[in-house]
């Protein structure tokens, strides 16, 4: 029996995962749940699971969630809860949102524990940290980000990386796939969050919209499987089916598919190397089914190139593409801002980079923050300009 800690516990990931881990009740035991501000899910969840722990982001929540938890169950607040849980159990699920996930990372990683990632913005801003702590004894990352996951799958079936020509991570190509600038003028948040195949938390929808999302990714990609960034493609493939791709030397190319559903690999993660007795997502092969695969437009959706840049560019400059981008998404959310200006925050972001050691935790939350201040002010800028009353 494996314990496993579910953080971020109330968002997509989260719900999904509590599903896979009521459907398993021999394999895993949940310890410790946490969510930000969702108290009425969290406690719903605390009074299914019965977890040791429970953690609440938000402070002022803290009355709220001690009131309804079950007897017995400890409550914790903030990043030193998340911290706790995150060395408590043999497994941590990290399915916090954006850079707030980076105690959790380093927490489960420091304390030897697997850790099923699904936050993939802790690597991307961390790496050089998370890096470190991942040479931890015992620590290791299994990717539950669905590209990663497949990839994962892929490499079980080669013994030494040298024989990896390249990995093709496969994009979905968003709601805008096809679209030129001058029609993605005018669109709006519903627009942006109308995923044509995957249900997912309001960031990464839009992330994946702008394809920052496979952007993002292929920075976690090369940060998980120590391959060049010259050996690492994007291949749109709308149907979602192929998760992603290997390209081996000998000319085979190995690749994992499914229907997209988010509990296949959330239960490999936990599992692994055993795997799920529960088929979610299995294809129906009787039915007629056409994959097809065509390169992105890197002109339309810039941000691909702007990861890849960072990505390339290493030190602190990933950190700051992924402040600048939630920054910029938060702003697109708020309806401050045009979809196309969110490119455009993170690139003038970008321009300030300036290449600092990022050997400690500290330095990492000093480039996030630094960033973030940075993007503001784009953001703040751009709002007065678009304002700004036509002379
Ligand atoms: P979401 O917005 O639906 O959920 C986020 C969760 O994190 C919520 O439970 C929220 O309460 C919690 N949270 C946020 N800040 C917190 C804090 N400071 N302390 C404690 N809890 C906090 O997001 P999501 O779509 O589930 O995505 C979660 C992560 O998984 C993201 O990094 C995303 O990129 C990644 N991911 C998601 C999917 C998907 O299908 N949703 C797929 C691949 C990767
Ligand atoms: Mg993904």
């Amino acid at each position: 029996m494996r314990s496993v800690s579910l953080l971020g516990s109330t968002g997509s990931i989260g719900t999904q995962a509590v599903d896979v881990l009521l459907g398993e009740p021999d394999r895993f035991r949940v310890v410790a749940l946490a969510a930000q501000s969702s108290t009425e899910v969290l406690l719903s969840q605390a009074a299914v699971l019965r977890p040791e722990i429970v953690v609440i982001g938000d402070e002022s929540l803290y009355g709220v969630v001690r009131d309804g938890v079950p007897p017995g169950t400890e409550v914790l607040v903030g990043i030193p809860g998340l911290v706790a849980a995150a060395a408590c159990a043999d497994v941590v699920l990290n399915a916090v949102v954006g850079f707030a996930g980076l105690p959790v990372t380093m927490a489960a990683l420091e304390a030897g524990k697997r850790l099923a990632l699904a936050n993939k913005e802790s690597l991307i801003a961390g790496a050089p940290v998370v890096q470190k702590a991942r040479r931890t004894p015992g620590a290791e990352i299994v990717p539950v980000d669905s590209e990663h996951c497949a990839v994962h799958q892929c490499l079980a079936a080669v013994d030494d990386l040298t024989a990896v020509a390249r990995l093709l991570l496969t994009a979905s190509g968003g709601p805008f796939r096809g679209r030129s600038p001058a029609e993605l003028q005018m669109v709006t948040v519903a627009d942006a969050l109308a995923h044509p195949t995957w249900s997912m938390g309001p960031k990464i929808t839009i992330d994946s919209s702008t394809l920052m999302n496979k952007g993002l990714e292929v920075i976690e990609a090369h940060e998980l499987f120590g391959i060049p960034y010259d050996r690492i493609d994007i291949v749109v493939h709308p149907q979602s089916i192929v998760h992603s791709m290997v390209e081996l030397r000998d000319g085979s190319t190995l690749a994992q598919l499914s229907n997209p559903d988010m509990r296949l690999p959330i239960g490999y993660a936990l599992g692994w190397p055993t795997r799920s007795a529960i088929p979610f997502g299995a294809l129906d092969w009787t039915s007629p089914t056409t994959l097809t695969f065509e390169p992105p437009d890197r002109e339309v959706f810039r941000c691909i190139d702007l990861a890849y840049d960072a990505g390339i560019s290493g030190g602190s400059a990933p950190a700051w593409l992924s402040a600048a981008n939630e920054i910029a998404v938060e702003a697109f959310l708020a309806g401050r801002m045009t979809w196309s200006g969110i490119a455009d925050v993170v690139a003038e972001t970008l321009e300030g980079w300036r290449d600092e050691p990022v050997e400690e935790v500290e330095s990492v939350l000093a480039a996030d923050e630094e960033a973030r201040v940075r993007a503001r002010a784009v953001v703040s800028r751009r709002c007065r300009t678009i304002q700004a009353p036509r002379r």
